[in-house]
Formats: C-alpha cells, sequence, structure tokens
C-alpha cells in the first residue's frame, strides 16, 4: 500500500508560537498558567496541555488577580482585554500575528469610515474578536446565499475574511460583490498556510484512492478541509485521533491519502500512519510526503 500524506499537514506556526509561549510562560511563572478557552480545538491537545500545567478557563469572571492567563491564537476583542486587564492577570498575548493584522485592517475600515465587513463564521472565536476590533459594527457572512441576501452598499465597504475561511468559497463571495457594486474594497485577509494546506491536500486527494482527514471538529480549518476533500473524493473519511482508523476505511484501496488541520497534533498523525502500517502488516507501506508547490 501506499500512503501519500499533504507535506503541510498538522500545526501551523501560530498553533507552535502559542504553544511555545505557553510552555516558556510555564517555566519562567510556574503551575498553574490558565488559557483563555482552549489554547487549540483539539481534544488530546488540550488534555496534554492540562498534564503540564495549563488549564483551560472559559469565563473571564472566573480569573483570580495575579493569576497568568494566556490569550489563545485567535485573539480577543478590545473589550475582552480590558475585562481581562480589569481581573489583575498577568497576561500572555499569543493573537497569531496574521490574526492581529485582520484585526488592526477593521480598526482601519472602521475609522475611515467604511463599513467593516468579515467573511467568516461569526460564532468562531477569532471572528468574535474582529468583530470587536470594528467596534461591534461588522457585518459578517459566511455563505455566497447571505451574500446574495445583503442590501446594495451604501457607501464603501471594507471586506475582510476570518484566517482559516475556506478559499474556494472565499473567492466565490468576493466576485459575486465585485459584480454586485463597485463600493466593496477586498482585503483578502486569509492565512497562506490554510491555502497551501488545502492546496497540498486537495493534490493528495486526487491521486488517493481513499482519504483520511485527521482533526476535530471543533476545528474550524479541518473541517474546511474535510468539506473540501470531501468534494473532490467521496471516499474521505474525518478521524478525530489515530483511535478513529477502522479497516473499512482502508478497505479495497491501493493508495491512500491524509490531510490535517492546523490543530492537529504531530502524534496524531504518525499515530494514524502507524494504525495503517499495523492494519496492513505484513504488506510493505510506503509513506510518501507530497506537497502541491
Ligand atoms: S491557521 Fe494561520 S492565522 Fe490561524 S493560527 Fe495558524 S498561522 Fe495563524
Amino acid at each position: 500500500m501506499k500512503v501519500l500524506v499533504a507535506a503541510q499537514s498538522g500545526f501551523c506556526f501560530g498553533v507552535r508560537r502559542a504553544l511555545d509561549m505557553v510552555r516558556t510562560t510555564l517555566a519562567e511563572r510556574g503551575k498553574p498558567v490558565y488559557t483563555f478557552g482552549p489554547l487549540i480545538h483539539n481534544r488530546s491537545a488540550v488534555e496534554r496541555l492540562a498534564r503540564e500545567g495549563a488549564l483551560c478557563v472559559e469565563e473571564i469572571g472566573l480569573f483570580e488577580p495575579g493569576q497568568t492567563v494566556v490569550i489563545r491564537s485567535h485573539g480577543v476583542s478590545p473589550e475582552q482585554e480590558r475585562l481581562l486587564r480589569e481581573r489583575g492577570v498577568f497576561l500572555v498575548d499569543t493573537t497569531c500575528p496574521l490574526v492581529k493584522k485582520v484585526q488592526l485592517q477593521l480598526s482601519r475600515i472602521t475609522s475611515s469610515g467604511q463599513f467593516p465587513m468579515i467573511i467568516g463564521k461569526g460564532d468562531h472565536p477569532e471572528v468574535i474578536g474582529e468583530i470587536g476590533y470594528s467596534g461591534g459594527k461588522a457585518t459578517v457572512i459566511s455563505s455566497l446565499e447571505e451574500a446574495e441576501a445583503l442590501p446594495l452598499p451604501l457607501g464603501e465597504t471594507g471586506v475582510v475574511a476570518q484566517t482559516t475561511f475556506n478559499p474556494e468559497k472565499f473567492h466565490r463571495i468576493v466576485d459575486f460583490l465585485k459584480c454586485r457594486s463597485p463600493l466593496y474594497r477586498i482585503y483578502d485577509t486569509m492565512c497562506p498556510t490554510t491555502r497551501i494546506r488545502q492546496e497540498d491536500s486537495m493534490l493528495v486527494s486526487r491521486m488517493s484512492d481513499g482519504m483520511l482527514i485527521i482533526g476535530s471538529r471543533q476545528s474550524s480549518n479541518t473541517m474546511s478541509l474535510f468539506e473540501r476533500v470531501g468534494r473532490q473524493n467521496p471516499r474521505s473519511y474525518l478521524l478525530e485521533g489515530a483511535g478513529a482508523l477502522t479497516p473499512e476505511m482502508l478497505a479495497g484501496v491501493a493508495v491512500v491519502g491524509i490531510a490535517a488541520g492546523a490543530s492537529t497534533p504531530d502524534e496524531e498523525i504518525t499515530g494514524v500512519l502507524e494504525g495503517i502500517k499495523a492494519a496492513r502488516s505484513p504488506e510493505p507501506v510506503e509513506i510518501v510526503w507530497r506537497s502541491a508547490k
């Protein structure tokens, strides 16, 4: 059997940076460190962090003065940051620089008098934070249908994207908006690693009989990957961890493709590779990493 692994699989630089910052903070300030919400949208990674001393707390009101609190890579709104500071905690901000860029872009759009708009999922923590940077004024849309239902813009409208939004969907929505009115100003703020990850995964999917997408259902970029790959390769499975691999997923498959979201730990990817080898033993399994670049 041959296994093709999308080269851009697993933790992105923003997640690795956040993890490094938490571990450095643990070493410098001691246990416990609290993360405001799960640092990574992956249960096993969050459990591992908890064992290391980084505990997840979801409500600002539960923090006590002097505690060490980590803002995760998704960022927070200025209001949430103000409330955190008011609790008297020591803040460590791991907001991904690419998310920071969207926040600043929204501030600029709003202060220049343009109407702010975000293409993204309104309930995603990153988008909740970004709405705050528009002073709560941003309109959020997540589909072409929602774009079609918008009234004509009353003035210049600055449009940004949630960093991990599905690139294909983003371009469909943006093409529609540009045809609808010249008043839309588009700022492509999607994360390049998300786009490369999707390109690598689509390449691997085209070359494979079946696809295994490793990651959590809570992870926006994993689900966007699963949806897109699933449309191209109907024999695609979402694996929430190595333990989810079943013999049926490999039955009659000569080439299996593997892709993983930005919040999927390396151990989960190697766990699935080991699971495939064990399931196919004694047949040799060739593992090849492929990139669209
Ligand atoms: S997916 Fe991109 S924007 Fe999000 S944390 Fe990773 S590098 Fe940053």
